[in-house]
């Protein structure tokens, strides 16, 4: 425990890192919004949770966030520094409300690639949604006796599902000695296939918000026997919950998430959520719908056959959409240019309003892709 001296020395070394941060990386939108003013007007329990939200941002300067909540209640408890970042992520205007609806209802339309480009019929297109359950800290926070209470819940609803015709299949864990353990060589091939999660202590965002504390204990992974739905159980929220598939058929995709995800949500206690974020995540940017729908999309040309992101991602901001590399968040472009593109806002956008951004976003990309 530091004393009152100590601690207060810290602190003031922290301040001056955000303010040399706010200067040298203007991009990282906690530096951004930080407040003296707000910090000191805060007691001494609610400065110590302020400094594990932001300790990502500061020990991670290039971070675009640089902040992970801790506890569901945080984003109520610190909103004077979080809503601005939240409303400069998601872009939305200091005189609009922050609210989330839902709306699935596009997964019954007709929206498919190949009306883009017949070539884009074979895509690998991937929609998943982070959720946590409201009864556990947020991962940052967990225990190691959490994480594994945790995964054992899940275990039990994996268990009822393996059964059902539409979603049956197996869980994967990587906790040393559970008997649903896979060995290094499968997990290793489940990686390399975009199937399963990296080791998280290869992440130095993750591991300064002490999300992937315990590693790998209580984590693991369910896939249904048609490898096409997908639960991560223990990465950046407590659950990632994904359709995968190689095709053209975004409704078709987005319908299978959303099945499996009522079926799955009924086996498991309540999620966290609001009316005004929506789902509860780790991650601000993530709030509200909590989906990100990407696809795997070659642009040789705009990526300078897969060496530059600067150009494809500057034009893809214009269509509301992101660019990572193909091998997620913080990779280069995979060979041919393939990168992975998805609609950059996700709270107070219905989930169809994400398929239909993705599929417009889509189409104006891929007429500059073959105009350039
Ligand atoms: P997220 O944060 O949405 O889970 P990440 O960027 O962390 O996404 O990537 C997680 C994994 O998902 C990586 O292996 C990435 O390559 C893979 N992935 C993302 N989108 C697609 C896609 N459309 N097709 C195949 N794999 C994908
Ligand atoms: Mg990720």
């Amino acid at each position: 425990m530091n004393s009152p001296s100590e601690s207060t020395h810290g602190s003031e070394g922290k301040k001056a890192q955000i303010r040399a941060i706010r200067f040298a990386h203007p991009g990282n939108l906690m530096a951004r919004y930080f407040s003296e003013d707000y910090f000191n007007s805060l007691d001494e329990s609610k400065r110590a949770r302020m400094w594990q939200i932001i300790k990502t941002g500061i020990e991670n300067p290039d971070s675009q966030m640089g902040a992970y909540a801790q506890s569901s209640g945080d984003y109520e408890d610190f909103e004077p520094l979080l809503e601005p970042m939240i409303r400069d992520y998601h872009n939305i205007p200091r005189d609009q409300e922050i609210e989330q609806k839902h709306d699935w209802s596009a997964t019954t339309s007709n929206c498919n690639l190949e009306d883009i480009d017949p070539v884009l019929n074979g895509v690998s297109m991937r929609v998943r949604v982070g959720r946590n359950l409201a009864a556990f800290p947020l991962p940052g926070a967990m225990t190691k006796a959490h994480r594994l209470e945790f995964e054992v819940l899940m275990i039990k609803a994996f268990t009822a599902l393996q059964g059902d015709s539409q979603f049956g299949g197996t869980y994967f864990s990587l906790t040393p000695g559970s008997s649903h353990v896979i060995d290094a060589d499968a997990y290793q091939r489940r990686v390399a296939a975009h199937q399963m999660f990296k080791d998280m202590g290869g992440d130095p965002y993750l591991v300064s918000a002490g999300i992937s504390s315990d590693w790998p204990f209580g984590r693991g992974m369910y896939v249904s026997s048609s490898e096409d739905f997908i639960v991560w159980v223990g990465e950046e929220d407590h659950l990632r919950i994904m359709s995968m598939r190689q095709g053209g058929d975004l409704a078709a995709l987005f319908g299978r998430l959303h099945d499996g995800l009522e079926k799955f949500a009924k086996l498991i206690p309540p999620f966290a959520h609001s009316s005004r974020y929506g789902y509860v995540t780790s991650c601000p940017t993530n709030l509200g719908t909590a989906m990100r729908a990407s696809l795997h999309l070659p642009l040789p040309k705009l990526t300078e056959g897969g060496s530059h992101l600067e150009r494809a991602t500057k034009a893809a901001l214009d269509f509301g959409l992101s660019v990572r590399g193909a091998g997620g968040e913080h990779s280069d472009a995979g060979q041919g240019g393939l990168v992975d593109i998805s609609p950059r806002a996700r709270l107070g956008v219905t989930e169809t309003e994400i398929m239909q951004c993705l599929y417009k976003g889509t189409a104006a990309l891929w007429s500059l892709e073959k105009t350039s």
